[in-house]
């Protein structure tokens, strides 16, 4: 069974290398080499025929100097502590260099929700919130939803926040129902802000979107959101996989009718519009830009030795080893990294908090020019300190959160 040391191992590599770039308070830099809190829980679930059985969820803070931990929620069968802590890393550095108000947190319970039914699914939610209960509120830990976890998980997580508590707390928690004070646009937010990055990297590096060619691995909230972006902006996609399997067609795949077909059958296999690929050979195919939104560690040094697009922009979380980041830079392939390009998804949760808590709900359109916004700024601040400190994306990105956290806690001093 695949293990969180992979992921927790990139995280150390990728602070540790950015701390010496950009000369890193050597006592900060200790700190964020560990979360500072994590709950690990035990969480039975009654299930539909009578037995109980017992479930493992953690709750990770990595950091909170900067605010509240933020961070979603994932239900897998491959979820242990070190991905879940890794996945927390990775928001206080996202949250910092979108310029966000919290820290980072993340959270997931051990099990396969394909297993489980609709009644089942909401105890285990409802249980393993309860349990880690201690960390939640919105002052203190506000999560949201993540890998097999959406809106309606987000409801019952929000339900139970506020029963245990004695009162409505629609700011314990982000990407919820819009009927609970969830926000526009939020389900979309991820991808709206994917795009932004490939169109503002491609005029960068001088490539037109209308024509160019794109890959997307994943086809779910993100992957295939996103699809359907490119190829409303006259990009052509020309090659999908998911779980059930990789599809290409050179002239670019019809989006619109592989999303119905994903609807009705719930994986990209079976569409008949396209050649069916071997998975491996997706990101070799010839493109301008690769989006990873499925998987952690899928581009490896083998990998990433037969990518020839010039850009690859990571939808998913950690999707690029460390070892294949420097393949990736050697052959001059821009990266994109996920704690900018998948930031998105977080900044629309940031506008949906502040929100609940502010009791006046933004009109649609000012939401979509904010989240614009903060990702064309953000872009613009990582691509300009690339420039500056003559190194990768993924580098000048760690370069700008680490120092916002740095301020931070320079400026808090600390405790005791
Ligand atoms: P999802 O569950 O909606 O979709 C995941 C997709 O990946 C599905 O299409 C699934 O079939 C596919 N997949 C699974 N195994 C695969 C494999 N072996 N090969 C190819 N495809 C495979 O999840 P999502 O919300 O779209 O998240 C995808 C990634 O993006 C995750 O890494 C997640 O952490 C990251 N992310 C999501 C958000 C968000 O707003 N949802 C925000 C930031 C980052």
């Amino acid at each position: 069974m695949p293990d969180g040391t992979a992921s927790w191992e990139a995280v150390l590599a990728r602070l540790d290398d950015a701390a010496a770039l950009i000369d890193l308070d050597a006592d900060l830099h200790e700190i964020l080499r560990k979360p500072v809190r994590m709950l690990e829980v035990g969480v039975p679930v009654r299930r539909d025929s009578g037995h109980v059985e017992v479930f493992t969820g953690w709750r990770v803070h990595h950091n909170v100097t900067r605010g509240p931990a933020k961070g979603g929620i994932r239900f897998h069968p491959h979820v242990d502590a070190l991905e879940v802590s890794a996945l927390a890393a990775e928001m206080t550095f996202k949250t910092a260099v979108l310029d966000l108000p919290f820290g980072g947190g993340k959270g997931g319970v051990r099990c396969d929700p394909a297993q489980l039914s609709l009644r089942e699914l909401e105890r285990l939610t409802r249980r393993y919130t309860w349990e880690i209960l201690p960390l939640l509120g919105p002052d203190t830990d506000v999560p949201a939803p993540d890998v097999n976890t959406d809106e309606r998980v987000m409801g019952w997580l929000m339900d139970t926040a506020s029963m245990a508590s004695g009162r409505s707390l629609p700011a314990a928690v982000t990407g919820k129902p819009l009927a609970l004070q969830g926000s526009h646009g939020h389900s979309g937010a991820t991808a709206s802000g994917l795009l932004t990055c490939v169109r503002l990297a491609f005029a960068e590096l001088g490539i037109p979107m209308a024509g160019s060619r794109a890959v997307v691995q994943g086809f779910g909230k993100v992957g295939g959101t996103l699809a359907f972006l490119l190829h409303s902006a006259g990009m052509r996609v020309v090659g999908v996989s998911d779980v059930s399997g990789a599809l290409v067609n050179p002239s670019g795949l019809d989006i619109p009718a592989l999303a119905d077909h994903v609807k009705e059958h719930h994986v990209v296999a079976g569409f008949p519009l396209a050649e069916v690929l071997e998975p491996a050979d997706l990101f070799a195919l010839d493109c301008e830009v690769i989006v990873p939104a499925a998987l952690a560690n899928v581009i490896d040094t083998t990998i990433a030795s037969r990518i020839t697009a010039r850009l690859v922009v990571e939808g998913a979380n950690g999707p690029t080893t460390p070892a294949a980041d420097r393949v990736l830079d050697d052959h001059g392939v821009v990266v994109v990294p996920d704690i900018l390009a998948n930031g998105g998804g977080v900044t629309a949760s940031y506008f949906e908090w502040a929100q609940n808590r502010q009791g006046y709900a933004w009109d649609d359109n000012v939401l979509a020019d904010r989240l614009r916004g903060r990702m064309e700024h953000a872009f613009r601040e990582v691509w300009g300190r690339a420039s500056v400190l003559g190194v990768s994306q993924r580098r000048a990105a760690l370069a700008v959160g680490l120092d916002r956290i740095s301020a931070a806690f320079l400026a808090r001093g600390l405790f005791p």
